[in-house]
């Protein structure tokens, strides 16, 4: 059976803006296997969610462009019409959100919003439909189902609206699941409860998921591999536990030193010095040089591009390219 879910290659994401077009995400590729989990994380900025809403095909098209290849078993999201979209997202595709407050219905009961899209998607009766959501609720662990269903988000507390939300998602059985900072609004525990759901349910229902997020503490909990962004750009690619005994880029080594540890209750939480750069006012040669406590004087002048080194991690740094360029620049400054 075919192991590969979405491939993408070159998706680039531009806006227009008064001061201009501006490219939020810039010649991205990734791959996700079926019941694989894939983490994209970086801070706000780094063009994670941007990825996420053009590969549902969420974005604003009167303000946006998006080419490249989105090949979802072979179907290429980024050329549909937006019918076939719809379609798609009905059937195949889901997206959870942070907030659940802003995606669900203040007005409409819970498991009304959950048989929504089973009446729209799918040939299930009511009755049918009903039956499914309260096993979906069921599914994602809200007791008393048959009685939650018929009430209201105001009447569930952070984790269970985000539990309904997840059902939701669930709804038409989908193939690929997009998760965007679904814990970051609940309490630890809750998180740790949500992401335990997560893991669960891709094995389960053997789905591909693609987690956002600005944490790599979440990555580590539920994701197989793991791409980190910045300015719009993949800088590191990776399995996680690879990237997180090992980080290559020092965006990734600055983002793990981020995490705090709670055994260390003495010492000082670490943090990036700046921040990131605003997409109209981007530095010339790598965008996280201002930032880089490594870089050095040809970093300043030119864009490091992609390195895939032997066990097939991906690094975007003059540290791992050019090496003898890098050398030379040390020696004689930089000539360009
Ligand atoms: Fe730092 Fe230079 Fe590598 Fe960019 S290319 S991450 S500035 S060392």
């Amino acid at each position: 059976m075919e192991k590969e879910l979405l491939r993408v290659e070159g998706l680039t994401v531009k806006f227009r803006t008064y001061n201009g077009e501006v490219t939020a995400v810039n010649n991205l590729d990734l791959l996700l296997n079926k019941n694989e989990t894939l983490g994209i994380v970086g801070e706000s900025g780094s063009g994670k969610s941007i990825t996420s809403l053009s590969i549902m095909g969420l974005l604003d098209e009167a303000t946006s462009s998006v080419t490249g290849q989105a090949l979802f078993r072979g179907a290429d999201l980024v050329k549909m019409k937006e019918k076939e979209k719809q379609e798609y997202r009905g059937n195949h595709l889901a997206m959870i959100f942070q907030e659940p407050m802003t995606s669900l219905n203040p007005l409409h009961k819970c498991g009304q919003q959950i048989i929504e899209s089973m009446l729209i998607h799918t040939d299930l009766t009511k009755s049918e439909a009903k039956a499914k959501a309260i096993d979906l609720l069921n599914l994602v662990g809200i007791p008393a189902p048959e009685q939650r269903f018929n009430e209201y988000p105001h009447q569930m507390s952070g984790g269970m609206r985000q539990r309904i939300m997840i059902a939701m998602a669930l709804a038409c059985d989908p193939a690929l699941l997009i998760a965007d900072e679904p814990t970051t609004a609940l309490d630890v525990t809750i998180q740790a409860q949500i992401l335990e759901l997560l893991k669960e349910l891709k094995d389960r229902l053997k789905m591909g998921i693609i987690m956002i997020t600005h944490d790599l503490g979440v990555v580590a909990e539920v994701c197989d591999r793991v791409i980190v962004m910045y300015t719009g750009k993949v800088v590191e690619q990776g399995l996680i536990r690879e990237i997180l005994d090992n980080p290559l880029h020092p965006y990734t080594e600055g983002l793990i030193a981020a995490i705090p540890n709670i055994q260390d209750q003495k010492g000082k939480l670490s943090s990036i010095d700046g921040v990131v750069p605003q997409l109209t006012d981007m530095p010339q040669g790598c965008s996280f040089h201002p930032r880089c406590p490594y870089a050095m004087e040809i970093c300043k002048a030119r864009r490091p591009g992609i390195t895939t080194l032997e066990n097939g991690r991906k690094v975007r740094c003059f540290n791992y390219s050019m090496i003898e360029e890098v050398e030379e620049i040390k020696e004689n400054g930089v000539t360009t």
